[in-house]
């Protein structure tokens, strides 16, 4: 294939990729936006097979169809919720890829048709080795510890201990000084220990991050893989790899930026970890719950009379809507109301649910109509006009303390105005906390009901209940 060719097919698969993150930022389009981004990799791929220097089709096909048959597999197994996890790993994969492909270039850089001069690298190729190497290392490490926590398998808080920012800043200066040995000598020694400290700093930058930030912390992840993936595409002149990975890496930070914003959280902050500070606690508002305060628990019956009595209800679902999948029930429950006259919206909150756009894609799957879901700055002022604040399987996105309490660790996250409405009706099994391990105020309201349930099984009972 022709040079011209191929670069002719690279900026169509560019122009779709840029197509698909214009159609993945509505979920309406979302679908059409998916279909762009497959034909533009099927594009990229195919021309990439067929570039001059391209051998060994037999293990590039055998590693395909391994990689593509476990992904297949995970694709189908994966439950909605484990997805912040599963792109946690996914991320990773990129990062160790960026850190393999600069190893294997600079042991033979002929095989990857990096130009020599003098018996060694062009300075421009050992820089762009030592960036894509320290980014793809941090990305690697960082993901796995990202990936343990929102797994469960580690606790999700923040780890904070002293001298932690004054250790990451020596790290960083170890590890950009070995960098610039490496571009000076293009030694092995400085290479590795490179690599070895941003393997470590990639676990250092995230261990200190927890609860409510782990959404940025994703958001970030995806940036960094984008930029590692762009840093080996100049290390291997290969344009696409450079587009495509700089659109990851640019839309990642301007995700990470969205979220913060929304989360009244700046990036250098969130960077720096431990969400509300060095003196916030999770387990401040968990000892209030060992308090055995009262609350009013309603069976659904309850629920539904003051649903169907309502003129305004709103609502809000969670990450207990997704885990139950109660979407379609709920959507159910929606249509029976807005068939009696009451006005149903949905607020959502940005980081509701486990990844950016969750709720979004769970009501959309249920085909609840776009109008009436609402993020929380448009919502917000309403609730004090709502009859009925219909909260389900929500909790860290409506919790007062955000607001209220200095020594919370979402302190200075926006919440959606649960408690303005009349009445509120919360969803929910026990009264256990969410994400951030805190307890909510809101449950101990009087104008409160606890309807405890399974989402779904709570939706089919208002089903019942309503009619
Ligand atoms: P939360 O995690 O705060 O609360 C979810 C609630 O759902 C729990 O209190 C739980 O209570 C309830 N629940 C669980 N299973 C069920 C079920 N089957 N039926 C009914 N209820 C159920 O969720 P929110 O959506 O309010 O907040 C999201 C949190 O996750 C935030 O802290 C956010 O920062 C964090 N996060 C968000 C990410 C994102 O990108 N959106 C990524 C990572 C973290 P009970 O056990 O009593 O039923």
């Amino acid at each position: 294939m022709s040079a011209n060719m191929v670069a002719l097919a690279y900026l169509g698969a560019a122009v779709l990729f840029i197509l698909a993150l214009k159609g993945l930022s509505n979920p309406e389009s979302a679908r059409r936006g998916n279909l762009f981004g497959m034909i533009g990799m099927a594009l990229a791929s195919a021309v990439t097979l067929n570039m001059a220097g391209v051998h060994n089709y037999a293990w590039i096909f055998a590693a395909v169809a391994v990689g593509a048959g476990i992904g297949t597999l995970i694709a189908r197994k994966i439950p909605m919720t484990h997805m912040p996890q599963l792109v946690a790993a996914m991320h990773s994969l990129v990062g160790l890829a960026a850190v393999l492909i600069a190893t294997s270039a600079l042991y033979n850089p002929e095989a990857y048709g990096i130009a020599i001069t003098g018996g060694g690298l062009h300075l421009s190729s050992r820089i762009e080795m030592f960036l894509g190497t320290f980014i793809g290392a941090i990305t690697f490490t960082a993901s796995i510890v990202a990936f343990t926590k929102l797994q469960g398998l580690v606790s999700g808080r923040p780890l904070v201990f002293a001298g932690q920012h004054w250790l990451n800043l020596l790290l960083g200066i170890a590890m950009i000084a070995a960098g610039v040995m490496f571009c000076i000598t293009e030694g092995w020694a400085p290479f590795l220990v490179m690599t070895g400290i941003a393997l470590v700093l990639g676990v250092l930058l995230i261990v200190p991050i927890g609860g409510a930030d782990m959404p940025v912390v994703v958001s970030m992840l995806n940036s960094y893989s984008g930029w590692a993936a762009a840093g080996i595409g100049f290390t291997l002149e290969n344009n696409m790899l450079i587009i495509a990975g700089a659109l990851v890496g640019s839309s990642g930070a301007i995700l990470s930026y969205i979220m913060c914003k929304a989360m009244n959280r700046s990036l250098i902050n969130v960077l720096l970890g431990g969400f509300g500070g060095a003196g916030a606690s999770a387990s401040s508002g968990a000892d209030r719950a060992a308090e055995d305060r009262p609350v009013k628990a309603g069976a659904a019956e309850d629920a539904a009379f003051l649903l169907k009595n309502a003129e305004s209800v709103i609502v809000v679902p969670g990450y207990g809507m997704a885990v139950a999948r109660a979407q379609h029930a709920l959507k159910e429950v929606v249509n029976v109301l807005i068939s009696a006259g009451v006005k149903v919206r949905f607020a959502i909150h940005p980081v509701a649910g486990r990844m950016p756009g969750h709720m979004n894609v769970l009501l959309a799957e249920a085909d609840v109509p776009y109008d009436i879901v609402q993020e929380m700055d448009e919502i917000n002022p309403e609730f004090a006009d709502a009859d009925v604040a219909l909260v389900i399987g929500a909790n860290d996105v409506t919790n007062p303390a955000a607001k209220s309490d200095p020594n919370s660790p979402i302190y200075g996250m926006p919440v959606l105005d649960v408690g303005r409405a009349r009445h509120v009706i919360f969803i929910k099994r026990s009264l256990s906390p969410g994400y951030a391990g805190i307890d909510n105020d809101l449950f101990y309201m009087d104008k409160t009901m606890m309807l405890f349930s399974d989402a779904k099984k709570a939706c089919e009972q208002l089903l019942q209940a309503l009619d």
